[in-house]
């Protein structure tokens, strides 16, 4: 990773500078064809003032908890009490693992979470999280270094009670990560199905956990929508809501002859 990077900034690796490229590139195009303005959550939600300051807790935040955090980690590992599986996993089992880990981290951040939203832990620990309304991708890491490590405390506890394969554990940091900036970015990528799927709405995407910021008492899980949906504590408006933002994304309405025929038209559309 680290070499990538260098390889980046030195212009080394010329697959690596075609890649780096081709992204600036797609965010080019992507910017100027307004793919990104029609799929942004808030339009009018970004502040400057609440950026600067997310900008200054994350800088905390990462060095508190990257030391707590790096320094517990090689602790635990010189006491024997994180192990890793050595052996090639299947992808089978790997898959297995994997879903393990996010429902009980879920749950773990779920009800963790809730509590947070009560005093004095709010006050004391996560109003800090809470400083954007329209969340960004500095959101992300703009938390207490207190509410980092209880959120982080859950790998400990998860590897010392399951010995899983470290083929597995390579897959569930990355994840988090990626989930932890996606949920905040302040954009739906997420197709307009998405909420109506059986099989795909029990899984959290930006608009749900953006209306949490929004909304504060709704909305809590970090990656599933289980437990929001079992104790109530869903927006009852969010999938209308989440329809509403991707029905921007759709085809332009044709122009009909008369006003009827366009309102059918654009009914059609939004409810396709
Ligand atoms: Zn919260
Ligand atoms: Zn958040």
């Amino acid at each position: 990773m680290l070499q990538t990077l260098k390889d980046l900034a030195t212009w080394q690796d010329p697959l690596n500078s075609w890649l780096a490229l081709f992204l600036i590139a797609g965010l080019a195009v992507g910017i100027a064809s307004g793919f990104f303005k029609a799929r942004k959550i808030q339009p009018k939600g970004f502040r400057w003032k609440t950026f600067r300051n997310e900008a200054i807790f994350a800088a905390i935040n990462l060095a508190f908890s990257g030391i707590l955090l790096g320094g517990m980690t090689v602790a635990f590992r010189s006491w024997g009490w994180i192990e890793y599986n050595q052996e090639p996993a299947s992808w089978w089992v790997m898959g297995l693992e994997f879903a393990l880990y996010f429902f009980l981290f879920d749950t773990w951040f779920y009800w963790l979470h809730r509590w947070m939203h009560k005093e004095p832990a709010y006050k004391l620990v996560h109003k800090l999280h809470h400083f954007s309304t329209s969340p960004n991708l500095l959101t992300t890491l703009s938390v207490n270094p207190l509410e980092s490590l209880i959120n982080g405390g859950f790998v400990p506890l998860f590897v010392a009670a399951f010995t899983v394969h470290q083929d597995t554990m390579m897959l569930i940091g990355p994840t988090n990560v990626i989930m932890g900036f996606y949920v905040h970015s302040g954009y739906e990528f997420f197709p307009r199905w998405w909420n109506r799927s059986w099989a795909t709405k029990w899984f959290i995407t930006a608009t749900f956990h953006d209306q949490h910021h929004k909304y504060f008492n709704w909305n809590f899980g970090g990656y599933t929508t289980i437990w929001d949906r079992v104790c109530g504590t869903m927006r009852p408006k969010f999938e209308a809501d989440y329809d509403k933002i991707k029905a921007r994304t759709a085809q332009p309405v044709p122009v009909a002859p008369d006003g009827a025929a366009a309102a059918l038209a654009a009914n059609e559309v939004a409810s396709s």
